[in-house]
């Protein structure tokens, strides 16, 4: 009896503990939240500004933006956009308001055990999504998502795979069926080396492994795409399989000015890839 008596109380301190442990904060500031949710209305307007910002060369926001990041030259651009993203990410170390918001928010998606602010990232992804898609004559039900896998060592150090746990959220809240469709060859990570560096890693990470592509319309998710050299590595193994089309999504891209020089380096670089 008296053991039943202390597990009940140790079960109703355990409760209250958990109940005070899961009360919503916002993600980005840390407020404690009225209803549920992952963000308070206040870092809710920053980011709705943060989704508002134009990009210096097309002047269009993220998301409609029509400029290609510098190594990515093989998706299928949908209404000429060759890829959607929700926000620019502002540069490390800006004083911006809005840059300092979608940093954090890009950096807890990737990162934080505390899976609120890829919850967030994957809500927002999932209905910009579809309603482009619809609005672009395209019928979601005949796309799939796919994504390149992280590294093991990735994986190890944060206890999960961030872009395949953001392809199952968008899936959940999309309907669109998610698909495992590579298997990671390569250790180094992205993140560790420069642009053209970059380009050569990816074209040897990856290869195909799992679901087959053939005759897919191919949604890829890629949290940040920085060179896009990601994307047009796995682009290119989608369309060797058959893909029909190949759409990358993600949630941030860095804004690009494209100096005058570097432009002519593209074009020329993508005159040998034909
Ligand atoms: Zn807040
Ligand atoms: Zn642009």
């Amino acid at each position: 009896m008296q053991a039943y008596h202390i597990s009940l109380i140790l079960s109703r301190i355990a409760s209250f503990l958990l109940r005070l442990v899961s009360v919503p904060k916002c993600i980005v500031c840390g407020e404690l939240l009225e209803r549920e949710g992952e963000i308070c209305p206040d870092c809710l307007a920053i980011w709705e500004e943060a989704r508002a910002v134009r990009c210096p060369k097309c002047l269009k926001t993220a998301a409609a933006c029509s400029c290609r990041p510098r190594f990515m030259f093989l998706t299928d651009p949908i209404q000429s956009r060759p890829m959607l993203s929700l926000i620019f990410l502002g540069k490390p170390g800006s004083k911006e308001t809005a840059d300092r918001l979608t940093r954090i928010i890009v950096y807890k998606t990737k990162r934080s055990e505390d899976r609120s602010a890829a919850n967030f990232c994957a809500r927002e992804l999932s209905l910009t999504t579809l309603r482009f898609l619809y609005r672009s004559g395209e019928n979601p039900r005949e796309w799939i998502i796919t994504y390149p896998p992280g590294t093991k060592q990735r994986i190890r150090k944060y206890g999960f795979d961030q872009s395949k746990q953001l392809a199952k959220k968008i899936s959940k809240y999309t309907g669109i069926p998610w698909m495992s469709c590579f298997k990671r060859i390569g250790h180094t990570m992205q993140k560790t080396l420069s642009s053209m560096a970059r380009r050569a890693n990816a074209e040897c990470s990856y290869s195909l492994h799992g679901y087959n592509p053939a005759g897919k319309k191919v949604l890829l998710l890629d949290d940040v795409i920085t060179t896009g050299a990601t994307v047009n590595a796995c682009t290119r193994l989608l369309r060797e399989a058959g893909a029909e089309k190949v759409f990358p999504i993600s949630i941030a891209r860095t804004k690009r000015v494209v100096a005058a020089a570097r432009r002519t380096t593209q074009s020329r670089f993508m005159y040998h890839m034909k």
